[in-house]
């Protein structure tokens, strides 16, 4: 049986082809299949041996495996390459006594695919073995097909017997898997299958964290679909590394390196989330503490900044332990901490801060010694319509300064009247820094002798020239001046200008003492003796004409760095005196173990020793004044305001005043005219203000 038309019909469709040999091998039965395949009528071959129609065939596997199951009766089961047809064929042998029936289909189609297919793998499994990424080919069922080296050994399957090929693939890798990261590898590797046909590249990536009780590891899962084969090449790569760098990188951005603690931004987000979630009728009951550690920066200076550091994480520790779960206490920089508390109105805050400023009673042990510390703490509870996290930081912030000011150790609730003096402060600072110090102006108030009552000098005290507020006394700016670090360049202009006016008067015929305030700040930037030599320089002006004034606590903040600079000042004729004395704490050993000249009694004493009056009124003045005269200090008696005061100094024994009675302070085109107007009268200022006589000044 042959086609008319020569060609071979499509051969999947033709049923098995049949025919049967008896002993001798001949021909005894061909079916049409058969005769179409072997290409030759049945009648050319019944009858005949299949070595006498066939010679190619003789001696060939086929006719040797004849034989074999004529003579053993046992069935065989082959491939056979038909050398004349070059094609394939399957063929099964079995006894049919006494001879054979053989049933065989052209496979060669078939044969040719698979063998391509084999050797296409073949040539896949080396590619795929040059890969350093552990890889596997997943065949359209979700099977694995074939994996390289590095999957056999790779973390992504925590079970080597899940791997292997054959077995599924997600169930190879499921393991420690978020059920999400299953899900998508799952739907993204189907969608990748049923992408239809020639819609390349179709590849899918996916990054996911595989854990164990002990390790946790990242990978990324990479997938791309092997065009026409329907088959998936899925590759994963550990990125632990790289994504514990970025885990490390993001947790640094997010927290303070010194203490771990979260750091302002996070801290920010923190409230944020906090205002947001409690936006119901009662509002957010959410406060924020700031915590200022006082003096921290002479501890730093003193003790070395490795101390400094220890000191910090120290008090982060203690704070977040005094904390309620759920509370955060963050580090917002330098000696500055933030602790959000929910659920807490004012109350309850002021409680939390007292409660965090206890954590403070015991001293903080360093390198082997006890460090005391203590902070001063701002409180800002959120209004109920508070979304800001910013304005409650600020508002919070300026509590906490408005505490500072009243000195250490306190708490401070805010009110809205601090938001205003916050808002001053950044005013000035920002102004300082620009146009202002153009504006600065000083006056001069007059210093007396209480002997004779001659005009002895002026003390400077600056005032900020304001173009919308006015002339501004210094305790408006200096403060803010003196964080900003703007002092020292004021100062310096202070210095250039004092002398050079003092020399300016002194040409005149009116040579005054002239008195300039120093900040703490200028001891610690150490360009004060630069300073004040320049100043002395370019004015001219003798140095002993010069007096330096310095606050007790300023020198206390680092007395040894103090002393050195007050000596080489002092040597060089320049007179130090200590102001506001008796204002603060500072160790009155220490204080005299400085080379000062003057030490000016601050007008508080004054006034508390007019409280105790009754006759024996100034008995710690009178102490005070002793203790100067044993030293060889001169005594300045600063705030008189009253006869009375004036009464008061002079039998404690001062040798100087300073007060509104005897003059305010004015501008420096006032001086002259005010001395000589002194002069004019008959030069005894204690005198002519005794007697209520008012001082005018003659231009
Ligand atoms: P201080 O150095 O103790 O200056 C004396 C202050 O007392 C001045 O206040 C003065 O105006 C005021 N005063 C004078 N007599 C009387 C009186 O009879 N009664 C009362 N109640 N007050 C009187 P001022 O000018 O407001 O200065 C305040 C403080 O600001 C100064 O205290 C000083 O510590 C600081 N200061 C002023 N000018 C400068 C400066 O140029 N540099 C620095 N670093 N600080 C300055
Ligand atoms: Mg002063
Ligand atoms: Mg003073």
């Amino acid at each position: 049986m042959q086609p008319d038309d020569g060609s071979r019909p499509d051969l999947g469709t033709v049923p098995d082809a049949v025919f049967r040999l008896d002993a001798e091998g001949r021909f005894t039965y061909v079916n049409a299949a058969a005769e179409f395949l072997l290409d030759k009528r049945a009648e050319d071959l019944l009858g005949h041996t299949a070595g006498d129609c066939f010679p190619a065939a003789v001696n060939s596997l086929a006719e040797e495996r004849y034989w074999q199951v004529i003579a053993d009766g046992q069935p065989r089961e082959f491939d056979f390459f038909f050398e004349p047809q070059q094609r394939w064929y399957e063929i099964r042998v079995f006894a049919d006594p006494p001879g054979i029936s053989v049933f065989f289909r052209d496979v060669d189609s078939r044969y040719r695919a698979d063998a391509r297919r084999e050797a296409e793998l073949r040539r896949f499994a080396s590619v795929l073995e040059a890969l350093p990424s552990a890889t596997v080919l997943v065949d359209s069922d979700g099977r694995i097909v074939t994996g390289n080296r590095a999957w056999e050994s790779t973390l992504a399957v925590p079970q080597r017997s899940l791997g292997v090929p054959g077995s599924d693939y997600l169930e190879a890798v499921r393991t420690g898997l978020a059920p999400s990261d299953v899900e998508a590898i799952d739907a993204g590797l189907r969608r990748l299958l049923a992408a239809p046909t020639g819609t390349v590249p179709v590849t899918f990536d996916h990054e996911y964290p595989r854990s164990t009780p002990t390790t946790s590891s990242w990978f990324r899962l990479q997938a791309s679909r092997v065009e026409l084969s329907q088959r998936v090449v899925i590759t994963h790569t550990d990125i632990t590394e790289r994504v514990r760098s970025e885990q490390a990188l993001a947790w640094r951005a997010r927290h303070d390196e010194l203490t771990g603690l979260p750091n302002r931004g996070t801290l920010l987000d923190l409230v944020a989330a906090a205002l947001a979630a409690g936006s119901g009728e009662e509002g957010p009951r959410v406060a924020l503490l700031v915590l200022d550690l006082d003096g921290f920066k002479t501890i730093n200076d003193s003790l070395g900044h490795g101390i400094g550091d220890q000191l910090l994480r120290q008090v982060g520790h203690r704070l977040a332990a005094a904390l309620r779960p759920g509370d955060a206490v963050g580090r917002l920089g330098s000696d500055q901490f933030v602790v959000l508390a929910h659920d807490c109105d004012s109350a309850e805050a002021a409680g939390l801060a007292f409660r965090l400023q206890s954590t403070f009673t015991r001293p903080f042990p360093a390198s082997g010694i006890s460090v005391p510390l203590s902070a001063s703490v701002g409180v800002a509870v959120a209004q109920p319509d508070a979304r800001d996290p910013h304005q409650l930081l600020s508002d919070a912030d300026a509590a906490m300064f408005a505490a500072k000011s009243m000195g250490r150790d306190r708490v401070r609730l805010f009110t809205p009247g601090l938001r205003e003096a916050a808002r001053w402060r950044l005013e000035v600072a920002t102004r300082l820094r620009d146009e202002a110090v153009d504006q600065l102006v000083v006056h001069y108030q007059p210093v007396v002798r209480l002997d004779t009552g001659a005009v002895e000098g002026v003390e400077a005290l600056v005032r900020w020239q304001h173009p919308e507020r006015g002339l501004l006394p210094p305790d408006t700016f200096l403060s803010v001046a003196e964080e900003t670090g703007q002092i020292i360049p004021i100062t310096r202009w202070l210095l250039a200008e004092t002398t050079r006016q003092a020399a300016e008067w002194a040409a005149q015929g009116l040579p005054l003492r002239m008195s300039v305030n120093v900040s703490a700040r200028h001891f610690a930037a150490e360009t004060l003796v630069r300073d004040v030599r320049l100043a002395l320089r370019e004015s001219g002006l003798p140095p002993d004409r010069l007096v330096l004034e310095l606050t007790e606590t300023s020198i206390a903040e680092d007395p040894t760095r103090a002393e050195d600079q007050l000596k080489v000042l002092r040597r060089s004729g320049v007179r130090v005196a200590i102001d506001d004395f008796g204002t603060g704490w500072s160790s009155l050993a220490q204080l005299f173990a400085l080379p000062i000249g003057i030490l000016k009694i601050d007008r508080s004493l004054l006034a508390a020793a007019e409280q105790v009056t009754g006759g024996e009124s100034g008995a710690v003045l009178t102490a005070i004044v002793a203790l100067t005269r044993t030293l060889g200090i001169q005594a300045i008696a600063e705030g008189v305001e009253t006869a009375e005061h004036l009464r008061m100094v002079r039998e404690a024994g001062c040798d100087l005043v300073q007060g509104w009675l005897l003059g305010h302070p004015m501008p420096a085109a006032d001086v002259p005219g005010w001395v000589r107007g002194v002069q004019d009268a008959g030069g005894d200022v204690c005198a002519l203000a005794a007697a209520g006589t008012p001082l005018r000044a003659v231009r």
